[in-house]
């Protein structure tokens, strides 16, 4: 069935008191979090309504673009379940090292001559060594000293304070870092490193005056209220920014045969973290385009930024295809392109 989002103030008769309570700067119930992710299809025009009142008071129509760059690609000792580059996974990826200090700047450069903002460099593995954290931070010098004004974000893994204040001393300004799930459903993903680790990393990046941006992945065959709880665990963390992810089932990873999200569950978790998140940056990540196809720019009434270009190991939808949809529904493009986690 066809969602038409309502135009103008929210209507809905449930979601939009929703939202202005939101606004006024109450999270919603627990029974109106199980609510949203219940939402009918008939619903789903107003829901999307109301999210968007709560996106347009600190984001307008703006949208951001953003890149990834995968900087060390596979060999990693962890056992994410959802992951290509794990231990456990038998998928067909590039697998690298972490990247010498020449390709960081080109591909900074690159980002640069796209009008980048910001620029992120992701390295696969449970987390950086002293070594690594050398490696980055001269590289995050040099592309300061090239680049003054670009933003610098690091996706790494679990990570302590040392290491977040010696990144954050070389001028990097954002880690990337997801919960993923809640803490009941981490365990069914992961059993290498715990939810706690996670969260640990994040305190850690706050702690060293770092942003933080952190989210997760819906669809791995967690429940309604495992969405729920990571909304709640993501306010109180209080992220800058945050990355919602839908499964893209990968052959040779454990969760290969998993069912591509469902439309509607998707955007209904957008919502929920739009009514839990109300002033974050929220990006529809991974999986945007293989679970919502045709009519992913509803997610933008809920997320205000996007991913183009691809994920780490899957690909994903060109600049120019995405930058044209963002603006033939009438959003605005934020300039100059961000690249980020
Ligand atoms: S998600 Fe990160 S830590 Fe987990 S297996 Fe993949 S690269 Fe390793």
């Amino acid at each position: 069935m066809k969602i038409e989002v309502p135009s103008g103030p929210p209507s809905h008769p449930t979601f939009a008191p929703l939202a202005e309570r939101v606004l006024a700067g109450a999270p919603p119930s627990r029974d109106e979090a199980r609510a949203v992710l219940a939402t009918s299809t008939a619903d789903l025009g107003g829901l999307l309504q109301a999210a968007f009142a709560v996106r347009s008071r600190r984001w307008g129509s703006r949208v951001k673009i953003c890149v990834l760059q995968n900087a060390r690609s596979g060999l990693c000792p962890e056992d994410c379940n959802y992951c290509s580059q794990s231990s456990i996974s038998t998928a067909k990826i590039d697998t690298y090292r972490i990247q010498p200090r020449e390709e960081l700047l080109a591909a900074a450069r690159r980002a640069a001559a796209e009008g980048a903002r910001r620029y992120c460099m992701v390295t696969s593995g449970r987390g950086p060594s002293d070594r690594d954290i050398d490696h980055l931070c001269g590289t995050t010098r040099e592309i300061k000293d090239e680049f003054p004004d670009m933003e610098i974000c690091v996706s790494l893994g679990l990570m302590d304070e040392a290491k977040a204040r010696r990144l954050a001393d070389a001028g990097v300004g954002w880690v990337n870092h997801n919960l993923n799930t809640s803490e009941r459903f981490h365990p069914e993903i992961c059993t290498t490193h715990t939810y706690a680790d996670r969260v640990s990393t994040i305190l850690a990046a706050k702690k060293a005056g770092l942003n933080t941006c952190c989210g997760g992945i819906i669809g791995m065959g967690e429940r309604d209220e495992d969405i729920i709880d990571l909304g709640f665990a993501l306010r109180e963390l209080e992220v800058d920014s945050l990355p919602l992810n839908f499964l893209h089932p990968i052959d040779g990873t454990p969760f290969g045969d998993r069912p591509t999200t469902q439309r509607d569950r998707a955007l209904r978790a957008l919502c929920l973290m739009r009514f839990l998140n109300p002033d974050a940056d929220i990006r529809a990540a991974g999986g945007r385009e293989r679970t919502l196809g045709e009519e992913q720019t509803l997610a933008l009434y809920p997320a205000n930024s996007i991913f183009v270009n691809g994920y780490l190991t899957t690909p994903g939808q060109a600049n120019a295809e995405a930058r044209a949809m963002v603006e033939n529904l009438g959003f605005t493009l934020e300039g100059p392109m961000a690249v980020s986690a």
